[in-house]
């Protein structure tokens, strides 16, 4: 398995952070069916768990289900050497919200290192960036099998959910695997 530094506690603490959060002031699943959690059923779309975040969950928890992939199989940066975790939801009516991995946290935004100070040339547009930082949010950028209202209005982002999530990045950055996973955008 793909051993990374962010220790079991760490990824408590940002779980912690982001309940408190949401990316708008309702229940955007209200106006799509919860498109983003329905995927799973339609279109064998899931999540990657970071590297160690799997210690946080249960396997045998049925409203996850698991597959282990080897990273050379996939797009990977070179120094994933390892199997991950490849995880679908079983759909909203049993999602343990308490439990949600990181990636669904903080989308619709997408981190990614810039290794210039331009912010030009993204590949959708810039939600938010600290002056001097190479962390930078965007609004999702990647194809997606279903249509999510937020990004198609490119909605306004509570504040303190863009705030929390970027400072989680921060953290998570410092194990190199996730920078380097978020420097290849
Ligand atoms: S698809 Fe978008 S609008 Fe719908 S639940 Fe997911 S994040 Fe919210
Ligand atoms: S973890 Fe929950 S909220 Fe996130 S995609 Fe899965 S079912 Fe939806």
């Amino acid at each position: 398995m793909l051993k990374g530094k962010t220790r079991k506690s760490t990824y408590r603490a940002i779980y912690r952070l982001l309940d408190r959060v949401s990316p708008v002031p309702f229940d955007c699943g209200c106006i799509c069916g919860a498109a983003c959690c329905q995927a799973g059923e339609q279109e064998k779309l899931g999540l990657y768990l970071l590297p160690g975040e799997e210690k946080v969950h249960n396997p045998k928890d049925p409203w996850l289900s698991w597959e282990r992939q080897s990273t050379g199989e996939y797009d990977f940066p070179p120094s994933w050497q390892g199997d991950v975790f490849f995880v679908n939801c079983r759909g909203p009516e049993h999602c343990r919200r308490a439990l949600r991995p990181i990636q669904c946290r903080t989308f619709p935004l997408k981190a990614v290192i810039l290794h210039d100070s331009e912010d030009e040339g993204l590949d959708a547009p810039l939600v938010y960036r600290e002056e001097g930082s190479e962390l930078a949010l965007l609004y999702y950028p990647d194809p997606l099998p279903y249509c999510c209202p937020l990004l198609e209005s490119q909605s306004n982002l509570q504040p303190d959910f863009i705030k929390a999530t970027y400072t989680v990045w921060k953290h998570l950055i410092r194990d190199p695997l996730i920078y380097d996973l978020i420097s290849g955008r």
